[in-house]
């Protein structure tokens, strides 16, 4: 099933870090690394490190005078501009800022760019998914969009039509606000209701500009959701646009927010079903994509207990040899894990919800479940737009 798969990697990534006290602590993006060693899947992928986004790749999402603050900020973080979202509580400053960032954004455009030369069938950068920076500002603990960079540079680079699916907790507006208007790129984005969590956008009615409507796709599904509504509801949306749409390349972001975990949000998912929909992810590159994959990060704040088993399962998938998921978690990386964070390590691969079951949409729905009543909102808004009924 899968070709060549690399996996983007720099250590220094790891210094993309807002301090002490802050959620998103890089000890998740290391102790993903080494859970992937610990695995074995090292030897499945081809290892890059690729260089950092330079000025003008920067540039095909984010407006000149953002990037001039970001570097303000990261040569004197004392100096940050509120203005731009930098030295806020949610992006405070640091030194070596924008270097960072920087780099997280180039091995998400590295990714791109193997995929659609074919050095690689599949990439994945599980330190991206930055899907909260807008063109000109900073936000929800993201500077560079990554992801956005990474669809720019595969529309520079000659693709016509590319997808990007969003399953993160939180809705993917940076992404979404970058591709507004333009109808080459389809953003689908699932995430729980902007009534209830940040960034409040993220509605169905949210379909992209007139001369793109229906690339934007939104799900906002109620707080609670859990494993069945999930599949449920990723099943009755994403299969179909992107069978219509014909993608020549598939990008995903990953976010392991949505689980039940996690400290910053409200699904209830477990690793199991986080592991179902990368799955599906991957199988819909192939019917749709000629295989082409560029899978990221993006949140997860629970960081020993649920980030580094949900995305070394996505290197698994991608590497073409998944991680069963009644896997035993490797005795060597529970031990590191005490040793770096005094936390003990989960002892299995998943949840123990394999295999996670949930019902199809075609199968019937229920028009007073409020999972089915944000489906079927989605549906409405969007399906017609491109032709599909609702
Ligand atoms: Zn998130």
């Amino acid at each position: 099933m899968s070709g060549r798969a690399q996996l983007m990697w720099d250590e220094a990534v790891t210094g993309y870090d807002f301090g002490r006290d802050h959620p998103m602590d890089p000890v998740r993006l290391a102790l993903t690394r080494s859970l992937v060693g610990a695995l074995g899947l090292d030897r499945d992928v081809e290892v890059v490190a690729a260089k950092a986004a330079g000025e003008s790749t920067l540039r095909l999402v984010h407006r000149e005078d953002y990037i001039d603050a970001v570097r303000a900020a990261s040569a004197d973080p004392g100096a940050a501009d509120q203005s731009y979202g930098l030295g806020t509580i949610d992006d405070p400053a640091f030194a070596g800022m924008h270097e960072v960032s920087a780099l997280i954004a180039g091995q998400s455009v590295g990714a791109a760019e193997a995929v659609w030369r074919g050095e690689a069938l599949h990439a994945v950068n599980f330190a991206g998914g930055l899907h909260h920076a807008m063109p000109g500002a900073a936000s929800g603990f993201c500077v560079y969009n990554d992801a956005a960079l990474a669809v720019a540079r595969l529309l520079e680079l000659g693709a016509e039509r590319v997808a990007y699916i969003d399953v993160d907790v939180h809705h993917g507006d940076g992404v979404q606000a970058a591709f507004w208007e333009d109808p080459r790129v389809l953003t689908i984005s699932l995430h729980e209701h902007p009534r209830t969590l940040f960034p409040q956008t993220g509605w169905p009615e949210e379909t992209g500009a007139p001369s793109a409507e229906g690339s934007a796709v939104n799900v906002a599904l109620p707080a609670g959701t859990g494993d069945a509504g999930w599949l449920r509801a990723f099943h009755a949306v994403v299969p179909e646009l992107i069978a219509d749409f014909r993608p020549q390349v598939l990008v995903t972001q990953h976010g392991a927010d949505t689980h039940f975990e996690d400290p910053l949000a409200h699904l209830a998912v477990s690793l199991d079903a986080q592991r179902a929909v990368q799955v599906a992810c991957h199988e819909l590159a192939h019917e749709h994509a000629d295989g082409r994959w560029v899978a990221l990060g993006g949140g997860g704040y629970a960081v020993v207990e649920v980030v580094p088993r949900s995305w070394s399962h996505l290197v698994g998938i991608a590497a073409g040899r998944p991680v069963e998921p009644t896997a035993p978690v490797p005795d060597e990386w529970r031990r590191q894990v005490y040793a770096r964070t005094r936390q003990p390590a989960p002892h299995r691969m998943t949840d123990g919800r394999w295999p996670v079951s949930w019902a199809a949409w075609d199968e019937g729905y229920d028009p007073a479940d409020r999972l089915d009543q944000a489906i079927l909102a989605t549906r409405r808004a969007v399906f017609p737009l491109r032709g599909l009924l609702p």
